[in-house]
C-alpha cells in the first residue's frame, strides 16, 4: 500500500503515513466498515420495531374482535381497537417479509372491532331505551 499524499511505501495496517502524517486508506476503509455496520444495525432495529407493532396490533385486534359483541361493555373493545389500528398502520411500514401482512390483519381486525363495538353499543342502548319506554306505559 502506498501513501496517497507522498507516495511512500506503507505497511498494510498503518493508520498514518510515518513520513507525511496523512491518514492511510486502511484506516478510512475501517471507518466505512464501522459506519456500514451501524447503519445495518439501525435498519434491523427499525425492522424489529415495526415487527413488534405488527404483532401488538394483531393481538389488540383479536381482543377487540372477540369482545365487541358483549352487551354495553362492548364499547370497551375500542380500548384495544383504536391503538390496534395505529400499531397496524405503523407495522405496515415494515419491509420485512410477512410483517406488513400481520400488521394489515391486525389493522383490519382492530378497525372492524372498533366500528362494530361502536355500532353495537348504540344498538344495545336503543334496545334498553325501548324496553324502558315500554315498561313505563
Ligand atoms: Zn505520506
Amino acid at each position: 500500500m502506498k501513501c496517497k499524499n507522498c507516495n511512500a511505501e506503507l505497511l498494510d495496517n498503518t493508520a498514518f503515513c510515518p513520513y507525511c502524517g496523512t491518514k492511510s486508506e486502511y484506516q478510512q476503509e475501517q471507518k466505512v466498515e464501522v459506519i456500514n455496520e451501524t447503519k445495518k444495525e439501525e435498519v434491523e432495529t427499525e425492522a424489529s420495531c415495526w415487527e413488534n407493532f405488527a404483532n401488538i396490533s394483531n393481538t389488540l385486534g383479536i381482543v377487540a374482535i372477540s369482545t365487541f359483541w358483549i352487551p354495553i361493555l362492548g364499547l370497551f373493545a375500542m380500548l384495544p381497537g383504536v391503538p390496534g389500528i395505529v400499531f397496524g398502520a405503523l407495522g405496515k411500514r415494515s419491509k420485512k417479509n410477512g410483517v406488513s401482512d400481520i400488521a394489515q390483519r391486525g389493522f383490519t381486525k382492530s378497525l372492524v372491532g372498533t366500528i362494530l363495538s361502536f355500532v353495537l353499543f348504540f344498538v344495545w342502548y336503543f334496545i334498553i331505551i325501548i324496553a324502558i319506554l315500554n315498561s313505563a306505559y
